[in-house]
């Protein structure tokens, strides 16, 4: 999300006659976009901060603005924090700096990638106890279906192959419009847009994700097969304590349900290990679930108190970084396992790449399933579809041949 705010950020810009500097020592203008959702994220950019008030007393005519996370409602606390940052704006919105345009709606990002990201709903409604994002980005804000559709559309016209749509909780969109529309209405719509190649999505929230989302995903071409479903811990209680609004049983029923709608699906996950009062027990049980469920890969977090949430003042942090640490390796050497033997199930078959680039001699790009493939070629293929036949496989990435003979290949030829 914060990758999508700064192109958008920089596009306006540029659309008011800024250009970019190579660094900070030469800007007339730093714009920080902070993310704090962990404390050592937020440590970054209070020293990106420090190091900025340095190049600012030697250079006093220079202009800092943050924004992200970091900024809350009220910003007077920050001001006195840091009485050097000349301007503050919160998350997305679209800041009120010298020389710009009375504020407005933020522009499309400067340059179409191949993939693109679009944010369709900011904020959260879902308050989970260990989570600032809702105090910080506000309650959620869906965009209309047609204003997206338009964006990338024009996307594609400049020369996007893929969309990845981002919300905080993209289960949510369209709650808060009259229309009521909802995810899957506007995957519908975004497939019918041509020269699109792809459509993803995320994070889904597993208390929130519906059958209706899930048949659309298998029903439609250009929506890949793959989703992101954070389940947090495989321990009832410590779901509870997290408030995530679902039994470890519920979520398991959800997998399920995925795996047989959508033939091939990829699913991700995300997990908190050290959540206050988290015992080995419960600990175990998340070891368990992850074992049984086989995700394609864990996004491991390790739980960090953040102010204003329910888990910071009503739980102590007690378990040691060590121990933390500790945890978050066992999940991360059990799944580097899981990922390894899933990779390798695709030796032999041939996958779908958008091909993004070159690294080292090899063509690169991702499978449908998001994983990353390296294949060598002399031919020039980027920004194509190739089959790719899998030789090689880590548990971070495949190697493969082009597949000239595959089926798919010879219709799209
Ligand atoms: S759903 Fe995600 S963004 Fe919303 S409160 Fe929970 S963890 Fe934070």
């Amino acid at each position: 999300m914060n990758r999508a705010e700064s192109e958008r950020l920089s596009a306006l810009l540029d659309s008011q006659g800024y250009t970019g500097a190579p660094g900070a020592n030469q800007a007339d203008l730093v714009i920080i976009n902070s993310c704090v959702v962990r404390a050592s994220a937020e440590n970054r950019v209070v020293n990106k901060l420090m190091l900025l008030k340095h190049i600012k007393q030697s250079q006093p005519h220079k202009q800092i603005a943050l924004t992200g996370c970091f900024v809350p409602d009220d910003i007077k606390a920050l001001k006195k924090r840091f009485p050097f940052v000349n301007y503050f704006f919160k998350a997305g919105e679209r800041p009120d700096l010298p020389d710009l345009e009375a504020p407005g709606e933020p522009c499309l990002p400067r340059e179409a990638g191949l993939r693109s990201l679009v944010p369709i709903i900011q904020g959260c409604n879902n308050f989970c106890s260990y989570c600032i994002v809702p105090y910080r980005r506000g309650r959620e804000k869906s965009r209309q279906p047609g204003e997206v559709h338009e964006e990338v559309a024009e996307l594609v016209a400049r020369g996007a192959r893929e969309v990845i749509l981002l919300g905080q909780n993209v289960d949510s969109y369209g709650q808060d419009l009259e229309s009521k529309a909802d995810l899957a209405g506007l995957l519908e719509s975004l497939n019918t847009i041509r020269g699109l190649q792809r459509i993803r999505f995320l994070t889904n929230h597993p208390k929130d994700m519906s059958l209706r989302l899930i048949e659309t995903m298998a029903s439609l071409d250009k929506v890949c097969e793959q989703v992101n479903l954070p389940v947090q811990s495989g321990d009832n209680s410590i779901l509870r304590a997290m408030k995530r609004g679902y039994t470890v049983e519920l979520f398991k029923s959800l997998v399920g349900r995925l795996r047989n709608t959508v033939p091939g699906v990829a699913i991700t996950t995300d997990i908190i290990v050290g959540f206050p009062g988290e015992e080995e027990k419960q600990f175990q049980n998340t070891l368990a679930l992850l074992a049984e469920l086989r995700f394609d890969s864990v996004h491991i977090a390790r739980y960090s108190p953040r102010e204003q949430t329910l888990a910071s003042s009503r739980y102590k942090d007690i378990i040691t970084e060590i121990e933390k640490k500790r945890r978050a390796g066992l999940v991360e050497e059990n799944q580097t396992e899981i990922s390894r033997e899933i990779n390798k199930g695709l030796i032999g078959k041939t996958v779908e790449v958008l091909v993004e680039g070159r690294k080292k001699g090899k063509w690169y790009g991702r499978s449908r399933s998001d994983k990353p493939v390296f294949f060598k070629h002399e031919d020039n293929w980027f920004g194509k579809l190739v089959p790719v036949k899998i030789e090689q496989a880590s548990p971070w990435s495949l190697t493969g041949c082009v597949n000239i003979n595959s089926q798919q290949f010879k219709e799209d030829n």
